[in-house]
């Protein structure tokens, strides 16, 4: 695609803004800027940007109250970028719409993963089509169709319930899902908010998928958040698997 997509930076320090747009701009991104909430708000809704870059710590307002207003009209996908590191508040971001979030300091290669990650993720939805039929990541590859899971090669046995989680974690690769979000589409709106019976079985799944369960490089842990699916292995992960 040829057009650039354009990312809206909302921070209050000019040092990080500038630096993320410097980087967004390098990479072919187009940047619009915004030092508060109110501006913020305003400059959304006339601009519509692809996705938005949300700094939580704002002068007049929470960032996440900025959030909480613009879904209200828009589904622009929305990366939290904050200092606040604390499990409950990226737990409180996710549930009201953040996409995903990035805890200040950041790699900059990171951002642009999880740019590229949420952006890819919204364009499958907006086309109606979650995902190809297949998932492929390293050696794990999951026909959703089939319903049928493979490690290298190697048909893995799942539950019907641990197909459900793997296969929900597949769609929405790159992204951390909440456990109550989880337990919510596998278990149904009623479930239990117990996570004891989702961590019982991703345990089981990486027994099966993993090659070291302990170690888990396809099913990652967000502690005290939820589960993200890898999109893609690091090289050295993947060459050293024979
Ligand atoms: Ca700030």
């Amino acid at each position: 695609m040829s057009t650039k997509r354009l990312v809206m930076v909302v921070e209050d320090e000019a040092g990080i803004r500038d630096m993320i747009s410097t980087l967004l701009i390098a990479n072919g991104y187009s940047v619009v800027t915004a030092e508060n909430g109110h501006s913020a708000i305003t400059l959304i809704a006339s601009y519509n940007p692809d996705i938005i870059l949300l700094d939580l710590g704002l002068p007049d307002m929470d960032g996440l109250e900025v959030l909480r207003t613009v879904r209200h009209w828009s589904a622009v996908p929305v990366i939290v970028v904050s200092a606040r590191g604390q499990e409950s508040e990226k737990v409180e971001a996710l549930d009201a719409g953040a996409g995903d979030y990035i805890v200040k300091p950041f790699g900059t290669e990171e951002l642009l993963a999880r740019l590229r990650a949420t952006l890819r993720y919204t364009e499958r939805m907006v086309q109606g089509s979650m995902v190809s039929d297949v998932y492929n990541v390293g050696g794990l590859r999951v026909d959703f169709g089939k319903r049928v899971v493979t490690v290298d090669g190697k048909d893995v046995h799942l539950t019907q319930i641990e197909f459900k989680i793997l296969a929900l974690l597949c769609k929405d690769a790159g992204r951390v899902l909440t456990y109550e979000y989880i337990c919510r589409n596998v278990w149904g709106p009623y479930s239990s908010r117990d996570n004891q019976i989702l961590r019982v079985n991703v345990a089981n799944i990486r027994h099966k998928i993993e090659k070291n369960p302990a170690q888990p490089k396809y099913i990652l842990t967000e502690i005290g958040v939820g589960y993200r699916l890898v999109e893609a292995l690091k090289e050295d992960e993947e060459t050293d698997s024979d």
